[in-house]
């Protein structure tokens, strides 16, 4: 301390007693000169469906609900817009409450507290901004309303010329499944006899949708583009039109591809594992080699039993077949048992594929097939 001081001249305190911001102390330098200058009104635009909020000349993606992406946005946007006042060298919002409770469009009052620093010393001070809220709805859902502009159409079929209820499930589970940037594109659905339509508004995007399909489905995609008319300046307007087939096959099923019988065992990254049951070796399916040899399913279809494991050795293995009360004992050598469970115990029971003097075990018996 040296023993200089300065005295403030509007309330006549000392810097001995108070922090000091430029000629005035922190209170009346707040007072008089405020920490920073805020827009005094904000306008919050949102879409009533989806909850995105217009800013900066696009709709952006909702932050939780529209009270949480109303108050992101307030700190986004008046941080941007926030003014120190002369003597701060930096300012932020420390905090943004609605006075009212959030009920939807209408006229609030955001009571904001704004902090700045001058040499070390902290100012607050608190400031009331008027908000206006409108809900709208923005375009991506207007085309959804309205099934208006669609450039690409996605035929979902199924190889058997029926979609059944179980694999229109799993197709529907796993387009609620994409990324938002795909499934918006989506606007719109129409039931097909033999299947349904995807309407996309984006033809990259539409191809995008289908070699996923293509990979997690292993279905088959073929590309055609029609022609739906011309655009105003007279050049010929098309729409890309993507037929996406989907196997009817799953996991457990039996299978004729080519001349050769395969067993389903389980969907992997791009395919389907399947087991030669000729070789008893695993194979790797993708779309194109599926269906470039040709498939169906085995007829009469695929039998599965219930065994249960008794005793497993390096030699032999020994199940009691549940299905008859446990009364016939099978002795196997190991090395024609193929475990596909990730935990193999004695004890448990087991669903069992016979093949080619082989015992392949595909599932654990409670577990719910598809
Ligand atoms: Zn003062
Ligand atoms: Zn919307």
């Amino acid at each position: 301390m040296t023993g200089e001081y300065r005295i403030c001249p509007r309330c006549g305190r000392s810097s001995r007693e108070v922090p000091f911001i430029g000629p005035l102390c922190r209170d009346c330098y707040v007072e008089v000169y405020g920490v920073a200058r805020l827009p005094e009104k904000v306008v919050f635009t949102y879409c009533q469906y989806c909850g995105r909020y217009k800013y900066q000349g696009g709709w952006n993606e909702p932050t939780g609900s529209v009270e949480d992406t109303l108050v992101n946005f307030l700190h986004m946007y008046l941080t941007k817009k926030l003014r120190p006042t002369e003597h701060i060298e930096e300012a932020w919002i420390r905090e943004i409450r609605l006075e009212r409770p959030f009920t939807g469009p209408g006229i609030y009052t955001a009571r904001v507290v704004v902090e700045g620093e001058s040499n070390g010393v902290i100012a607050r001070e608190e400031k009331l901004v008027r908000v206006q809220v409108n809900a709208a709805v923005c375009p991506y859902c207007t085309n959804r309303i309205t099934k208006r502009g669609y450039n690409a159409v996605i035929q979902v079929r199924s190889s058997s010329g029926r979609l059944d209820k179980g694999l229109r499930e799993r197709i529907d589970s796993f387009l609620a499944g994409m990324a938002p940037s795909l499934a918006d594109a989506i606007i719109g659905v129409e039931e097909e006899k033999e299947g349904f339509d995807l309407l996309v508004s984006d033809p990259s995007v539409a191809r995008m949708i289908a070699s996923k399909m293509r990979s997690a489905f292993l279905a088959k995609t073929i590309e055609t583009f029609k022609l739906v008319g011309r655009n105003p300046d007279g050049s010929r307007k098309g729409r890309l039109t993507i037929s996406v087939r989907v196997p009817d096959i799953k996991p457990g099923d039996l299978l004729v591809i080519g001349d050769k019988h395969y067993f389903y065992l389980a969907r992997s990254r791009g395919g389907a594992i399947m087991i030669n049951l000729d070789t008893g070796r695993e194979e790797h399916f993708d779309s194109d080699h599926l269906w470039g040899m040709g498939f169906k399913e085995y007829p009469g279809g695929v039998e599965l039993r219930r065994y249960m494991l008794l005793s497993r050795g390096p030699s032999t293995t020994v199940f009691l077949d549940a299905e008859t009360g446990y009364e016939r004992v099978i002795e196997v050598p190991s090395d024609t048992v193929r475990v596909y469970v990730s935990d193999f115990r004695e004890g448990r029971e087991y669903k069992v594929f016979l093949a080619g003097g082989r015992v392949y075990v595909v599932g654990e018996a409670n577990e719910v097939s598809e």
